[in-house]
């Protein structure tokens, strides 16, 4: 027996009463429910049935299976269901919201809508074309908000007459959802009453795929929160810079650019430093930059034939970079015999030797 859809007619109610009709282990059928399965690309309701937490809805054939854990529930008892109204309604204002976006990409470029994904976070769908103009697109689809149209939801008897996008071919009684003067579409789940429920639209990502544009985005609460969080985020950084939205991104790429200079300036004087402690064609100091570790033994090779730069000191253990006019590989089979890791060529060999100083230096020697 079909499941009676309680959340096609009542969208706004929270609390039902229905029969058990079916029980098997612990999947619950009832005559009728408020809970929307997972369908369409949107997760379903959670909940409780006489206080016990719903985990997943699924549906087959037009059955709702409600998935629980442990329960005492017995085919003709009376229960009273009870949904996750916070959730139910973010996934109403986004799923009313993807219907009006896509309704206005179609109306801008003519793409379809050929994913759609709605979870408790955010928002995916993907267009079968390139879109450029997001920001125009956030205009347009906030602007359809503040107009608060109607959107309505109803099985037409003259189906035929309706012109609606559709993203697959309907078995049965077709649901249309219509947000007045911008679409008209199939769908099966709950849906708000006027665009103006909606709050803000805010498109969060843009990606570019192989078969169009993927838009990841944000209606009502959820954008409301995001634009919390990243205020609040920016709060920190203008009190961190002791700036404001007009001159932080200023300030950050001026911090940056000197920073970029200092790490040129410090490199400079740590290579300078490494070069007037070069008395010996193995160095050996506590830390540097990977490249001074290179340039140093560059000119150790190039004064002694071969040599090579130590980074670390004997408690930890070295990371060693080994040149050699003659064949560096040698060296790497000495360094091997003392339990060192490393590999390279016959020009240049690297890796880290737990060997001290003075057991290297005597089998350098
Ligand atoms: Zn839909």
């Amino acid at each position: 027996m079909k499941t009676i859809k309680l959340y096609d007619e009542m969208p706004y109610s929270t609390d039902f009463k229905a029969t058990v009709i079916e029980v098997n282990k612990n999947q619950i059928i009832l005559d009728q429910t408020l809970f929307f399965p997972e369908e369409g690309g949107q997760e379903c309701d959670l909940g409780t049935i006489n206080d016990i937490p719903v985990k997943d809805v699924q549906i087959k054939d037009d059955v709702i299976i409600h998935y629980v854990k442990k329960h005492h529930l017995q085919v003709g008892d009376t229960i009273e269901g009870h949904i996750d109204w916070k959730r139910r309604y973010s996934f109403m204002q986004n799923h009313t919201g993807e219907h009006l976006l896509s309704g206005i990409v179609h109306s801008m470029y003519g793409y379809d809508n050929v994913s759609f994904h709605l979870n408790s976070e955010e928002g995916q769908v993907e267009y079968d074309g390139d879109i450029k103009d997001i920001d125009l697109i956030e205009e347009k689809v906030n602007q359809a908000i503040y107009e608060n149209k109607e959107v309505h939801c109803f099985y037409p008897d003259d189906l035929e007459s309706i012109s609606y996008r559709s993203k697959k071919e309907i078995e049965g009684k077709v649901r249309i959802v219509e947000i007045k003067d911008y679409d008209i579409c199939a769908c099966c789940a709950p849906h708000v009453k006027r665009t103006g429920e909606l709050g803000v639209f805010k498109i969060i990502k843009v990606i570019h795929t192989t078969r169009g544009t993927r838009f990841i985005f944000l209606f009502g609460e959820r954008a409301y929160h995001r634009f919390k969080d990243d205020f609040d985020h920016l709060e920190s950084l203008y009190h961190l810079f002791s700036s404001n939205n007009q001159t932080l991104v200023k300030q950050v790429n001026k911090m940056y650019e000197e920073k970029t200079a200092l790490e040129v300036k410090y490199a400079q004087l740590e290579k300078e430093h490494m070069l007037s402690l070069c008395d010996h064609a193995y160095l050996f100091v506590e830390d540097c930059l990977p490249v001074n570790q290179r340039e140093v033994t560059n000119h150790l090779v190039h004064v002694y034939g071969t040599g090579g730069v130590f980074v670390g000191n004997d408690e930890k253990g070295y990371r060693y970079v080994i040149g050699s006019a003659n064949n560096a590989l040698d060296i790497l089979t000495q360094l091997k015999s003392l339990r060192s890791k490393g590999g390279g060529s016959k020009e240049m060999i690297q890796g880290f030797t737990p060997a001290s100083k003075t057991e290297l230096l005597k089998a350098l020697s």
